[in-house]
């Protein structure tokens, strides 16, 4: 097979058998760069993509015109201007093997292999996509350890990316603890002896200054979405500086495999400003920057820095998700870019989005409306005051009355006790808003007392702290009481599930951040819901997507909670659970996804134009499919 490689004033072409390299007309020795020719992941896909080398001068080359970027020089260009000779090279043999891409393993066909130099390179079994995930998933039964797990899912993420999709698709239930939490919380601990490929980007202090080459070397140019972490609060793990990367690469995978993004797409992200864990710190296979966390200014001028060369590079409409962010930098990172970019902060809204589609499904089936409810939180954190925001905000447009009267009847305690107006100047800026009139109250037991919530719900990460008293008193004021362990991992849940039933008697509706298993209580098998952020995100960033909307607006993340609740059915409710199976997800993003879109066109803030006639028919024929294509 012949590769063809072009430059601006030659064609050339080269021997089969690799990728192929151009020598420019002007220098006579290998470019440092290359595009590839790619095929399809759905509609939205481009033709080419570029593949740049640190040492290429992409900066002086790549130009930006009219939101485009001008890779072959046309634009700025003249004899004395250097470009960058960007080449086609079709991969084959030994190197289509190798690119994950395109690699299809014992899936190619004979005639495939034929064509693309691949006779001798596999076995001569020639087995089906369906075959590959059979035994994917029976090799990875095997592993008896969770870290193996994810450590050979990664692999074949790094082989092959469709069969790695398709397997996560096809068994999201039992893949997602695997690619996501709980195991790749001990991932990250143990990142810097389990990395051996770049999987994202890693910008640390020591790339002040330039940060936008950095996002130019990684080898996809058409980024829509970003999920960036600074590492210093992983899941309930705490700081786990610039192995926090686990989560963005996680985290991507579901945009993908959960709500249809392209892979290519995905750009995971980890700035590293130091860390404060003593023990990473002392490590010697640590892999980030062995100081303590920069703050302030310094801090801050690197984060601006990053959202800045991220604007210039992608434009407008990439959406850049933070991720697991210490509270006291997470809420002014969104209020300060939110104004300015596509924000997304998972942790603050995503958690809040699929909490209230837990109440208002269960509200559905339950009788009464939000504003007939008291809400109680334990934990004041970015979990615990942006769910406590949204229910205000759902409350205040559905009841039409002002913000300020509907958090009246949401309170919030902390490791101090009840939020009232005595504590108010203490307080971070964040719980100011719920600091109502009412004596100091120490003990969670007493403000149930005195509160009387009908919504119970725990978001302080500390385990144990729904006591028998505790949900008995909630038992006592209600006859259905709502209970929401939020905390993860399962060891901090606030109740399990089995109590929350046996001390409500069978009553209570709950729901819990991490998995519980079905519980039999008096005979009738109970089901409880997992308030799990994945319901959310990925629709809502496919919706945000495929509209090209340019900034987040609440009424999107009320617009996704709605959609949410909307799948939940009767025969799930009567089961106990709050939220509709899991294994429907990819209808429900595409569902997600279109509400989400609908409101972006109503808000003015979508770019593409003009609106599809069907949104839930856009939203999943742009969804990436992970079947093999056929190669000529
Ligand atoms: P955070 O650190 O921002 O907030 C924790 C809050 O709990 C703080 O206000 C802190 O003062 C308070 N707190 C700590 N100890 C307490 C105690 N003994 N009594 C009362 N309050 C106490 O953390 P976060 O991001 O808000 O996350 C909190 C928990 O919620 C974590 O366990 C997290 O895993 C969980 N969470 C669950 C979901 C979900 O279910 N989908 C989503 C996000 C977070």
């Amino acid at each position: 097979m012949i590769s063809l490689s072009l430059s601006s004033s030659m064609i050339k072409t080269s021997v089969p058998g690799s990728s192929c390299t151009l020598f420019s007309s002007r220098q006579a020795k290998p470019a440092p760069a290359f595009l590839r020719v790619i095929s399809g992941e759905g509609s939205n896909r481009v033709l080419i993509e570029t593949t740049a080398s640190s040492e290429s001068s992409v900066d002086e080359t790549t130009t930006v015109s009219g939101g485009v970027q001008d890779v072959y020089g046309e634009d700025a260009a003249t004899e004395d201007f250097p470009v960058t000779p960007w080449s086609l090279s079709v991969a084959s043999g030994y190197t289509l093997l190798r690119d994950p891409h395109h690699n299809k393993g014992l899936a190619f066909s004979d005639r495939e292999r034929d064509a693309h130099y691949l006779r001798g390179l596999l076995p001569p079994t020639v087995i089906s996509h369906d075959l590959q995930v059979k035994k994917m998933m029976h090799t990875l039964r095997q592993y008896q350890v969770p870290l193996q797990r994810y450590m050979c899912m990664m692999d074949l993420q790094e082989t092959n990316a469709r069969l790695f999709y398709k397997l996560l698709i096809e068994n999201v239930e039992e893949l997602l603890p695997v690619v996501y939490t709980p195991t790749v919380g001990e991932a990250c601990q143990k990142y810097g002896s389990i990395f051996m490929r770049p999987q994202g980007l890693f910008i640390s202090l020591k790339e002040k200054g330039k940060i936008l080459e950095v996002l130019r070397n990684w080898p996809e140019k058409n980024i829509q979405v970003i999920v960036v972490t600074d590492g210093e609060r992983i899941l309930g793990l705490g700081d786990l500086g610039c192995q926090g990367m686990g989560i963005p690469v996680g985290k991507l995978s579901l945009y993908t495999a959960l709500g249809g993004v392209r892979p290519s797409a995905c750009l995971p992200i980890t700035i590293d400003v130091g860390t404060n864990n003593e023990k990473l710190l002392n490590d010697e296979f640590y892999i980030g920057l062995r100081q303590r966390r920069a703050t302030g200014e310094e801090y801050s001028e690197l984060i601006h820095e990053f959202m800045t060369a991220v604007k210039q590079n992608y434009g407008e409409k990439v959406l850049i998700q933070f991720e697991d962010f210490a509270n006291h930098n997470a809420f002014d990172l969104l209020a300060k870019y939110g104004a300015t970019h596509l924000v997304f902060n998972d942790d603050i809204q995503g958690t809040a989005s699929v909490v209230l589609a837990g109440l208002i499904g269960a509200l559905k089936f339950a009788g009464g409306s939000l504003a007939d409810h008291r809400f109680l939180f334990l934990g004041a954190g970015e979990a615990g005051t942006g769910i406590a925001e949204l229910i205000a905000l759902e409350i205040s447009k559905k009841s039409k009355i002002p913000l300020e009267e509907a958090r009246k009847n949401i309170w919030l305690v902390d490791s101090k006790g009840l939020i009232v107006s005595s504590r108010k100047e203490s307080v971070q800026h964040f719980k100011k808003p719920w600091a109502h009139d009412h004596k100091p109250i120490k003990e969670l037991v007493n403000a149930v007392k005195a509160i009387r919530p009908t919504v119970l719900i725990g978001t302080s990460g500390v385990g144990r702290t729904f006591t028998q008293e505790v949900i008995e008193a909630m038992a006592d004021l209600n006859e259905k009481p709502i209970v929401l362990s939020l905390s993860n991992p399962t060891s901090q849940s606030e109740c399990t599930a089995e109590e929350a039933y046996a001390w409500s008697q069978g009553r209570a509706i709950f729901a819990s951040g991490s998995p519980f298993a079905p519980v039999e209580y008096n005979g009738k098998m109970l089901v409880p819901g997992q308030a799990n952020n994945a319901y959310i995100f990925p629709g809502l960033g496919l919706g945000l997507i495929m509209s090209g909307t340019i900034r987040v607006h609440d009424d999107m993340l009320l617009a996704a909670s709605e959609a949410l609740a909307e799948q939940l059915r009767e025969e799930h409710f009567v089961k106990g659970s709050i939220y509709p199976p899991f294994k429907d997800i990819r209808n429900i993003s595409a569902r997600i996804a279109a509400k989400v879109a609908a409101k972006a066109y109503e808000l003015g803030l979508a770019t593409r134009l003009p609106q599809p006639k069907d949104l839930v028919k856009c939203a999943e024929s742009s969804m990436y499919s992970p079947s093999y294509r056929s190669y000529r």
